[in-house]
């Protein structure tokens, strides 16, 4: 059997909790739409989709279309998935027909949707995304003036009417937050007014979610606490504030793992790895572990980045390579070829957070995730 060089596992007690925990954060009959986009933020969306239906997601938001075969493929309860983002005009009759819904933030989108639908002779179910102050992409009153009629066609289902907030999980946004839930009210009343009342509005992401529960409306689209983080350190405050509580609800679901590839001796005054950024300023023992930026490891942890071996932290030493990299095991007795590393996660009393490295690389949790290469094996434990 070959093995790749590290493994990442996904904790299903860890996401059923923390799907518990947003069910717990959502008024009265609120959807949760489960946003797995980027692969369940690198935690697979194989793995991801099952888990989150047995504990009751029937709703799950991804960003293209492909992601959309994803999810189609592994889901098991017939859930309803939405593209928010990327689908061209030639996927379009796939999506009608697989019942997959999606954003359309543009006339031609509506039209060709539509085109798409009498062709099929079945219905496209589309979720209006409106221009509220993100700037990205969204319908402006004036664009969606123009398209009424489509939108009365009883082959276009309106399904959603949608924005998205521009950073919600920071205060220094208050006002830009205030300003898009005001001009999203305004636009929603005056399309019903159009004739036109989509079947369900939504806008929160996590961080709204805890921080603006009013935004809640019919559905949340929820991203990041399900994998165990929050948005950042200040959504996590205001909840801790609210809630009198210093403690996170939330668990990590996601482990990532290796094996020592080999140990060396190495004399002071040495350099370690290419170049000149480590110097042994005594004799040291070094293992060498599989992983490198290839895999998703940055390139800008060289030097700083902290994993678990005998249930001690330890420390990268020089460059990160590409498939390699070297870690400090002097002070750590016995350390043997085959020996596991965890580069996140639990190993005896420590941990390595994907938080406490992200701050460390100057990198948000999203991205670290996010980079994980879809190679790497992901397995389910309980
Ligand atoms: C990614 C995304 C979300 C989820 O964001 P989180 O911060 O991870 O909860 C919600 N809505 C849209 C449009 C997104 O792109």
């Amino acid at each position: 059997m070959i093995n790749y060089t590290s493994f990442i596992e996904i904790s299903r007690k860890a996401l059923k909790n923390n799907i518990h925990f947003i069910n717990s954060q959502m008024n009265e009959g609120v959807t949760l739409s489960a946003v797995v986009k980027a692969d369940a933020y690198g935690h697979g969306i194989s793995c991801f989709v099952p888990i989150a239906e047995e504990a009751g997601v029937r709703h799950f938001s991804v960003f293209s279309a492909d992601e959309a075969m994803k999810v189609l493929g592994v889901a098991r309860s017939n859930p309803t998935i939405m593209i928010m983002g990327m689908i061209e005009n030639s996927e379009l009759n796939w999506a009608i027909q697989n019942d997959i819904e999606f954003f359309v933030f543009e006339e031609t989108r509506v039209k060709e949707a539509l085109k798409a639908a009498k062709e099929l002779g079945k219905p496209a179910k589309v979720h209006l995304e409106v221009e509220t102050g993100l700037n990205r992409t969204g319908f402006t009153k004036k664009e969606l003036s123009n398209i009424i009629d489509d939108l009365k066609h009883p082959l276009i289902e309106v399904k959603g009417f949608c924005t998205h907030l521009g950073g919600a999980e920071s205060i220094a946004n208050h006002y830009r937050i205030q300003k898009q839930k005001k001009k999203y009210s305004q636009l929603y009343k005056w399309l019903v007014v159009k004739g036109v009342t989509p079947e369900k509005r939504h806008m929160a992401c996590s961080a709204a979610l805890i921080r603006y529960p009013e935004t809640q409306f019919d559905m949340v689209r929820v991203g990041i606490l399900q994998y165990g983080f929050w948005p950042n350190t200040e959504t996590f405050i205001h909840y801790s504030a609210k809630n009198k509580t210093p403690d996170s609800p939330l668990e990590r679901v996601i482990s990532w793992k290796t094996k020592v590839m080999s140990v060396k001796k190495v004399k002071t005054g040495e350099f370690i790895s290419y170049g000149t950024s480590f110097l042994a300023d005594r004799d040291m023992v070094i293992a060498a572990v599989p992983v490198g930026y290839s895999h998703g490891y940055a390139r800008s942890l060289s030097n700083t980045g902290r994993m678990l071996i005998h249930g001690v932290r330890t420390a990268v030493v020089g460059l990160v390579n590409m498939n390699m990299m070297l870690i400090d095991v002097t002070d750590i007795p016995n350390v043997k070829k085959g020996d596991e590393v965890v580069l996140i996660g639990t190993q005896g009393e420590h941990e390595v957070s994907v938080a406490s490295f992200g701050e460390m690389s100057n990198q948000l949790n999203y991205e670290l995730l996010t980079r994980l290469p879809y190679e790497i094996p992901r397995r389910v434990v309980d």
